[in-house]
């Protein structure tokens, strides 16, 4: 990255170089430094499964256990569900306590994955979405640790930027991690083409985008910690609770990524 800044061909002084290498990028480490990773004290587990119809074919899904494993499950494919099935995208967050004390290993073999969701959701009893079945035919089940990183209030540094997860990792339990993403490419891709400055251009995304990706960082964080602090209430008022956190969050996302909304940061031209 320093060979790219100080490039002794003047061509290749007007390229910027955008650092999309995700949640352990080391462009960004590059560009502001290490910043710590927080881990948020669960495992995700995720697949995607070919299953018969769930419910109308269209309907997001959260299932909550009192034990704070929370299900997330909906469908991804028209031509499947054209068909008359369902393409199913799941993910289970497991809360730390769930295991008794003992860290989740990740990396398991999927056998071992397996069994470990069999034993944690395979009593389960829903009339739309049979889990074994979703076990089963999920062909790759993938973990991971809840992560992100704190929001900053800088991307760039001379030439390089970063965007994507590189820049703003989330909580994935929003969903917003790749539709910022791509929000991100086409925002930098129309500032380089409109502005012939590459310092400027990098500027530009950046006002534009930084202060409305960090507010989602945020927002995802308030959502987990409010459904976290839903899931000990009475099962009673419980889904109208859900139902609120997950509107809300639906609403600040929306408000907060529209084109001049309020800013957390600032950026600056570094050259
Ligand atoms: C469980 C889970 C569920 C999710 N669900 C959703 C969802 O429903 N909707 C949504 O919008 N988002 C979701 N996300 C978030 C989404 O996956 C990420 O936000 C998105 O993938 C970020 O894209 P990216 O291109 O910035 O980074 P990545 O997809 O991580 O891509 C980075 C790429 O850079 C490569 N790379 C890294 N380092 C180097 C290096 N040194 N040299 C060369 N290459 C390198 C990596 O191999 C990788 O290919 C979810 C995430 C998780 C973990």
């Amino acid at each position: 990255m320093t060979d790219w800044v100080r490039h002794p061909d003047p061509q290749v002084l007007t390229i910027p170089l955008v650092g999309a290498d995700g949640i352990n990028s080391v462009t960004r480490t590059y560009t502001v430094g290490a910043t710590a990773l927080h881990d948020g004290g669960m495992t995700l587990y995720r697949g995607v499964a070919d299953l018969p119809k769930m419910l109308d074919g269209e309907t997001f899904i959260l299932v909550t256990a009192d034990d704070g494993c929370r299900l997330i499950a909906y469908p991804v494919s028209a031509p499947i569900a054209r068909s008359g099935s369902s393409r199913i995208n799941w993910v289970l967050l497991v809360p730390d306590r769930v295991y008794e004390g003992q860290t989740p290993v990740l990396g398991e073999s999927q056998e071992a994955v397996r069994r470990i969701l069999g034993s944690l959701i395979g009593n389960w009893a829903l009339d739309f979405l049979d889990i074994e079945a979703m076990i089963e035919k999920s062909p790759t089940i993938k973990s991971d640790r809840l992560r992100d990183r704190d929001p900053i209030n800088q991307w760039s540094r001379s030439r390089v930027v970063l965007l994507g997860d590189a820049a703003h990792p989330m909580y994935p339990i929003g969903a917003q991690g790749a539709s910022q993403t791509i929000v991100d490419a086409a925002c930098l891709a129309g500032a380089i083409k409109t502005e012939a400055d590459p310092f400027i251009a990098i500027a530009e995304f950046v006002s534009a985008r930084l202060p409305q990706t960090n507010n989602v960082v945020l927002a995802n964080r308030k959502m987990n910690r409010e459904e976290l602090e839903h899931v000990g209430t009475a099962s009673s008022t419980r889904s109208e609770k859900f139902r609120t956190t997950t509107s809300n969050y639906r609403q600040a996302v929306r408000d907060r990524t529209r084109p001049h909304s309020s800013s957390v940061g600032h950026n600056t031209i570094e050259r």
